[in-house]
């Protein structure tokens, strides 16, 4: 019998019960997610993958989708297709030249709908988007071995009728039945469970930036009627239909250029091959300057227009002059929508980032000035629109129930502390919203940079405990071990969002990150955790305590003989033995709770380094009289 509870818990669905996924069908890339008791998650495919470009190739007998297609694009620009998106539903006039794009030739089609003309062959955006959505109904099924025919499915806010008609066609065509659009905008708030502890209204703005399009959109969200479902209304949206990180590359390819020494103009004369290395090479470049400071490339070009070895350095304030007015358009989009919807930035709750390009850190901090809030970046910023799709059909599917929504804090949230012990910031059942902050040091003198990882769970050990993510507070001036004073904030919000802030003061350094703790866990596996948590209580305080006694004794130690060391001379000697007694008594202690913390007597180790505590107070004095003697000389 227990066998089969802990089977049922493992795989929450059942094999003949086919779920029903959530696609993001985007411009540039698509995903499928799917939501189960640990929440929404993104499927990846063999190869690790998690995000699908949204580019086909239509070879003779075969048909490639994905990253290879979008890779090999620029060498075979007359039989691929990308960002077939732009075209669903709507009227070849409607389109123009404005979809003529990468080599691809837009043509009228059945009832003069904008259709795709590769080499004799016509094919509808519908046909195009249905070789990705066939291709993301595989991967869940290999992933959740079962057959998947039923899919919430994402389009943006100011599709029209037509456009998500085509939609779902586009879905029919690959085996899909629809189960409902969804607004993308509405999916991002759903994937953070905003509105599902409120009773009250709220105003979220979600900014979405991609690979090709901008879109800023107001939502309202009505508190919940029936538990499951809140109402949520979008009150405006705005934005730019050529406006995403395919132009940031373009701006950096252009730089590439003029640092090859030609005009942008050039471009067109170069070989499609080196186009498609350049293009690359600033995707990378970009990418890399979201985490770094500065970007190196080293490019080797062969062309007959253009045969250079590039070695070149960017920087990212080189970057953010380059994108700056693209930045500033997004932002003049944020003050129409509100305009739009009559309502002042002030009055917004939440801000939702959304699609990769809001990755650039300059795009994040536009938008914080803006809006004067921290947005909401926990979940991946290409893949919450996937799992808000798959959060909206778990509620069509009924199995919403299992998900944990809950007005306290589920497990108790901490940090890792020196030594492999957990400090608990926020305890189990607090109720949300909750704040609460510790400071913490450095370990080693001279430290510049700290690890800070943040843990879930009751037990008193990092190996017992759930790991939710690391990050670094780094460029701390160098100072001794323990003087740095880093102060750690964690605020779990109405959401249930944990922002943690960690600030040194003396330099006011700060690094901050967020998490939605309650993903990942099943409430079956947060009974076995308090479970867990009072078995082993015992043991564990004492396990934290001797590594606690550790830590202390260790700093107690390296500091008292740096002192014996400089005034040895100045001390009575029989002092001098009975302290290097007690100290070598405490190291011994260290070096045993170090071999084995589980049988170290903890009342001795703690007896043991108060009296090497209480005895060095005459060296402490001698060591102060020594300086100040010092400072008169
Ligand atoms: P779409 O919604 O149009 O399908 P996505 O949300 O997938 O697009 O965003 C794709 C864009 O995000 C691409 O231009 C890609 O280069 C950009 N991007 C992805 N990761 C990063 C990053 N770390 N830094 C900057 N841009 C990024
Ligand atoms: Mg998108």
């Amino acid at each position: 019998m227990a066998e089969d509870t802990n089977a049922s818990s493992d795989h929450p669905h059942s094999p003949t019960v086919s779920p029903t996924v959530g696609i993001d069908l985007g411009t540039t890339n698509s995903l499928v997610a799917v939501c189960d008791q640990r929440g929404p998650r993104i499927i990846e495919d063999d190869q690790g993958q998690r995000l699908l470009p949204s580019v086909v190739r239509f070879d003779d007998d075969d048909v490639l989708v994905g990253r290879r297609a979008r890779d090999e694009a620029v060498l075979h620009p007359e039989i691929t297709v990308s960002s077939a998106k732009r075209l669903m539903g709507r009227s070849a006039d409607e389109v123009g030249d404005a979809a003529n794009f990468r080599g691809a030739q837009v043509v009228p089609g059945p009832r003069g709908l904008a259709s795709i003309k590769l080499g004799t062959r016509v094919l509808t955006p519908q046909e195009v988007s249905a070789h990705v959505l066939a291709r993301l109904r595989r991967l869940a099924e290999d992933e959740l071995g079962t057959p998947v025919s039923r899919a919430v499915i994402t389009v943006p806010a100011y599709f029209d009728d037509a456009q998500r008609t085509a939609t779902r066609d586009a879905a029919r065509l690959a085996g899909l039945q629809t189960a409902r659009i969804v607004n993308e905008p509405t999916a991002a708030a759903l994937a953070y469970g905003l509105g599902n502890r409120s009773d009250e209204e709220r105003a979220v703005v979600v900014f979405d930036l991609g690979g090709g399009t901008f879109d800023v959109s107001l939502l309202q969200l009505l508190p919940a009627e029936d538990e499951m479902e809140a109402l949520c209304e979008v009150l405006a949206t705005a934005g730019d239909t050529a406006l995403g990180g395919d132009d940031f590359d373009q701006l950096l390819a252009d730089h590439i250029l003029n640092a090859a020494g030609l005009e942008s103009e050039a471009w067109a004369q170069l070989a499609a091959q080196t186009r498609q290395a350049i293009m690359q090479c600033a995707r990378r470049v970009k990418e890399h300057l979201s985490e770094h400071p500065v970007a190196r490339l080293a490019l080797d070009i062969e062309d007959p227009a253009l045969a250079t070895v590039l070695d070149l350095e960017i920087s990212r304030e080189q970057f953010e002059s380059m994108i700056e007015s693209l930045v500033r358009r997004t932002i003049e989009c944020c003050a129409q929508v509100l305009q739009d919807g009559g309502v002042e930035a002030e009055a917004i709750d939440r801000v939702v980032l959304v699609g990769g390009s809001t990755r650039v850190p300059a795009v994040r901090s536009a938008v914080r000035e803006f809006f004067g809030a921290e947005p909401y970046v926990a979940l991946d910023p290409d893949e919450v629109v996937a799992m808000g799709a798959a959060v909206q059909a778990s509620i069509l599917d009924g199995t919403r129930s299992d998900l944990l929504l809950l007005d306290v804090i589920p497990l108790s949230l901490g940090l890792e502390t020196v030594g492999g012990a957990v400090a608990k910031l926020l305890v189990r059942n607090a109720s949300i919203p909750a704040r609460a902050s510790e400071r913490f040091s450095t370990s080693v003198d001279g430290q510049t940079s700290v690890r800070l990882q943040v843990l879930q769970g009751e037990r008193e050990l990092v190996e017992d405990c759930r790991s939710l993510g690391t990050f670094h507070l780094s460029g701390i001036p160098p100072m001794p071990a323990g003087i740095p004073k880093i102060e750690v904030d964690f605020i779990v919000d109405a959401d249930g969002v944990l922002s943690v802030h960690a600030v040194e003061s003396r330099s006011g350094r700060r690094a901050s990150t967020q998490f939605v703790p309650s993903y990942g866990l099943t409430n079956d596996e947060v009974e076995q955790i308090e479970a867990d948590s009072f078995t082993h209580a015992r043991s564990d305080l004492h396990a934290h305590r001797v590594i606690d006694l550790r830590v202390n004794a260790g700093l107690d130690v390296k500091w008292i003989k740096e002192a014996l060391a400089r005034v040895r001379g100045d001390l009575d000697p029989t002092y001098v033995t009975e302290l290097e007694a007690d100290i070598r008594a405490l190291e011994e202690l260290i070096e045993e709770a170090g071999r084995n913390p589980s049988t170290v007597d903890a009342d001795a180790f703690q007896a043991a380094k108060e009296r090497l505590d209480r005895d060095s107070i005459r060296l402490h004095e001698e060591s102060i009289a020594a300086s100040l003697r010092a400072d008169q000389d």
